[in-house]
């Protein structure tokens, strides 16, 4: 590996925001996996979390079917599957994560409204279904980009990147990337990881 290459990794290990993270519910198309963890790259999220529908099946990302067991490694963004979105929520919220569910109801809020500088977990729904009711019940909040055209919703990797950059602008205004928030054993540890993968 070059100097260069190895500054490069502890530049991008240094602005890694290990408190941010995405819930993917059953989101089913490569292409929507692969631009969510393209843009969980973007902001610094460190692991990401999904659902794959089927139960058991490995994710499918474009161009490149994984299996992404837990534990395993994504190249950039740690990719972990779970089987039951209801209890992951639950765990994250346990780990004092709050759960924000991309869902219109009663208790919805403009997502611009919510306060990503603390541990947050974006749950995003299923391209055909959404978040199920359960889950956005037991999610610390819902939130929803206002939406003023015919269509009733986005595509869910456009939400989720809309989601993501204003939580990347909140921790960049409190200076979250300005300071490593991994340990320094564990940036130590990625570097090596991703230097010789
Ligand atoms: N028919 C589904 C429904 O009623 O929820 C539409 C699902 S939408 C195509 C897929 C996912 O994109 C949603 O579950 C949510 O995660 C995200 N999404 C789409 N539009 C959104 C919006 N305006 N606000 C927040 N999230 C949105």
């Amino acid at each position: 590996m070059t100097p260069e290459r190895y500054a490069k990794i502890l530049r991008v290990l240094s602005k890694r925001q290990p408190t941010l993270t995405v819930l993917m519910d059953q989101v089913n198309k490569p292409h929507n996996l692969s631009a969510i963890v393209r843009t969980c790259d973007a902001v610094g999220v460190l692991t990401a979390h999904a659902v794959p529908p089927g139960n058991g099946k490995p994710l499918d990302f474009e161009g490149n079917t994984f299996e992404a067991t837990s534990g395993s490694a994504h190249k950039w963004v740690r990719v972990q599957t779970h089987t039951d979105t209801l209890e992951t929520v639950r765990e994250l919220q346990e780990q004092g994560v709050q759960v924000l569910a991309t869902h219109l109801s009663q208790r919805s809020v403009d997502y611009r409204e919510a306060d990503y500088t603390r541990p947050t977990c974006v749950l995003l729904g299923a391209e055909k279904w959404g978040v199920a009711d359960a889950a956005a019940d037991a999610a610390d909040g819902n939130i929803i980009i206002p939406m003023f055209g015919m269509v009733q919703s986005l595509n869910v990797s456009v939400a989720a990147a809309t989601i993501l950059f204003e939580a990347q602008r909140q921790r960049l205004a409190a200076g979250m990337y300005g300071a490593p928030q991994l340990s320094p054993d564990e940036l130590a540890r990625l570097a090596f990881e991703w230097g010789y993968p």
